[in-house]
């Protein structure tokens, strides 16, 4: 509690846009997050006003931090579990908990439990031999290309490899990376369901949105899905508040889906805000941000529902450099549409690095989507 103003004090580990965004949320509820952060220019670290220096795989700044926290969450998935399950055999309130979050953190016991559970997932093996791709492929009668998988660190596509063939496969499993192998999903297009899951239990499920995807990183998000039947609506909202139910989710999980013509299959799980939601900020009642706040604080959750009846929401990437100032082009976007809602996360400009994204609301999906891409591409490449 801080003491100043009788509030929670939320502690979230990791610097980053989603800390910065969660902060913006913190504001409103009265809070200020603390913030551990890498570095002093992390992105959350130059707006919080409690930021503390220290790396997340220290269990000693992890200890420092969490005290006189209220709760403690991540804005990545990448704290050690066992420095979780350390704290929180001390005392502390930290969610997600480690058993819930390993199957965030790994992709094969990702995949073991989801198949555990009856959860529909793509065909997929372990990878410790040379030979295991190839098995795999002959055992199931597959055509190439597979995908395979780094087993931990992977995220944006990276940790992803379209495998052509045996000798492809070969050298990848003799890098020494620990991988599954998955049969290349014949997709119509990608899905996501997101839901809040708070330690009372109480369940909040966010209208199931379409994720588009450009080299394996989310480029834009539809919200609600278009043309998504209610059944399957339904059954994606239903299949993630499953999950969270079944892990033990603290926090937003994020439930990344494939959409194919045999139904949908479960891609990936976040357990945090998710780029997939960041639509909700404009265009849903309650944020995800809040949401998260809310679900870890065992807080009541808040409406989900639509803001408008149609939301996009386009990732700002770094563009090339050269070209009008960051400043100037946000001049020239306010100036041709006043109603794209900009986010930036004030981070240094990289090719391809998520550096903002851009929110439209409005009645019709098609002129919503050119609008919100358009912005996204003018702040990107100022022409
Ligand atoms: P990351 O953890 O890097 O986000 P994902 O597992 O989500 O990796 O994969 C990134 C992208 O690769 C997905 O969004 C999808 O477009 C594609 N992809 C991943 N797995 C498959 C699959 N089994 N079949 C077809 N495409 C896939």
């Amino acid at each position: 509690m801080d003491n100043r103003t009788g509030l929670p004090v939320v502690g979230m580990v990791g610097g980053g846009q989603l800390a910065r965004m969660t902060h913006q949320a913190a504001i409103a509820l009265g809070q200020s997050l603390r913030v551990l952060s890498e570095k002093a220019d992390d992105s959350a670290a130059l707006v919080a006003a409690d930021v503390r220096i220290g790396t997340h795989t220290d269990l000693a700044a992890l200890r420092e931090f969490a005290k006189g926290c209220d709760a403690v969450t991540f804005d990545h998935e990448h704290v050690p579990t066992a420095h979780i399950a350390a704290l929180a055999a001390e005392g502390v309130k930290i969610y997600p908990g480690a058993e819930a979050i390993v199957f965030a953190q790994d992709k094969q016991r990702m995949r073991e439990r989801l198949a555990e559970l009856g959860a529909p997932i793509p065909r997929w093996r372990p990878v410790t031999d040379t030979s295991d791709i190839s098995d795999f492929v002959a055992e199931h009668g597959l055509s190439w290309p597979v995908v395979a998988k780094a087993v931990r660190g992977g995220y944006d596509g990276r940790g992803v490899w379209m495998v052509g063939g045996a000798e492809a496969a070969a050298d990848l499993v003799g890098t020494g990376t620990p991988l599954i192998v998955e049969e290349r999903v014949p997709l119509r297009r990608e899905l996501a369901a997101l839901v809040a899951r708070s330690p009372f239990g109480q369940v909040a499920a966010y209208p199931v949105v379409e994720t588009v995807q450009q080299d394996g990183i989310c480029v834009e998000v539809l919200a609600p899905a278009p043309g998504l039947s209610e059944a399957l609506a339904v059954q994606a909202q239903q299949l993630a508040i499953d999950l969270a139910n079944a892990l033990g989710v603290v926090g937003l999980l994020a439930v990344e889906l494939f959409e194919t013509e045999a139904g949908i299959f479960v891609n990936e799980l976040a357990m945090r805000p998710h780029n997939s939601g960041h639509w909700t900020i404009e265009g849903a009642r309650t944020s995800q941000f809040e949401q998260h706040l809310r679900a870890v604080l065992d807080y009541p959750m808040g409406e989900t529902s639509l803001a408008a009846p149609a939301v996009v929401m386009a990732n700002v990437l770094g563009g090339q450099p050269g070209g009008i100032s960051i400043d100037e082009r946000l001049h020239h976007l306010f100036a041709e549409d006043p109603g794209a809602r900009v986010h930036l996360y004030g981070k240094q400009v990289r090719p391809g690095r998520k550096i903002g994204h851009v929110t439209v609301c409005g009645d019709d999906m098609t002129t919503v989507r050119a609008r919100a891409v358009r912005a996204a591409r003018w702040l990107q490449e100022g022409s």
